[in-house]
């Protein structure tokens, strides 16, 4: 059996800003949508079938309605 990481909501700041186990806050490196490999995409129907978030410093990829990481890309692959 494996633990299962959750990010965090920033407790002081705001309530709806998420923070990483790593330390990533959105308006530090950010979190961005991306596929199931931590790709980013562009947030489209198309493209983000997905409904997935990569944090922009660790790689650790977010499931947005539970919190839970669900995975981890080593160097996800930003957009331009
Ligand atoms: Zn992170």
């Amino acid at each position: 059996m494996t633990m299962k990481e959750h990010i965090t909501l920033d407790p002081v700041e705001d309530r709806d800003a998420w923070m990483c186990i790593c330390g990533n806050y959105p308006s530090s490196d950010g979190f961005y949508p991306c596929d199931k490999n931590g790709d980013e995409v562009n947030p489209t129907p198309e493209e983000w079938a997905a409904g997935l978030y990569v944090c922009g410093r660790c790689g650790r990829i977010i499931n947005p309605s539970s919190l839970e990481v669900v995975g981890r890309a080593t160097q996800p692959k930003l957009l331009a």
